[in-house]
């Protein structure tokens, strides 16, 4: 999967960008501007999975943690194992 440097998530627009000064794999922030924060260190898969992890946060705000990463693993084997991430 490319990540995108944009991403629109039920109409709003989320800028996305790698960083290399995070203490954690990404995070969400709406500082005025919609952001996802992935850490610039992380593999490739691992980028992308935590993306999966902070758009379904950005989608249903209410879901544990717990939850989010349940769903964000499992889709992303799903896309994996029947080749959707390119
Ligand atoms: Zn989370």
């Amino acid at each position: 999967m490319k990540i995108p440097r944009k991403l629109k998530i039920l109409s709003h627009e989320y800028i996305i960008k790698e960083v290399d000064n995070l203490d954690c794999s990404g995070y969400r922030t709406s500082n005025g501007q919609n952001m996802i924060l992935l850490n610039k260190h992380l593999a490739n898969s691992e980028k992308e999975e935590t993306l999966l992890h902070e758009i379904i946060h950005a989608i249903n705000g209410q879901l544990s943690d717990i939850t989010v990463e349940f769903l964000a693993q499992s889709l992303y084997l799903v896309f994996k194992e029947n080749d959707m991430l390119k």
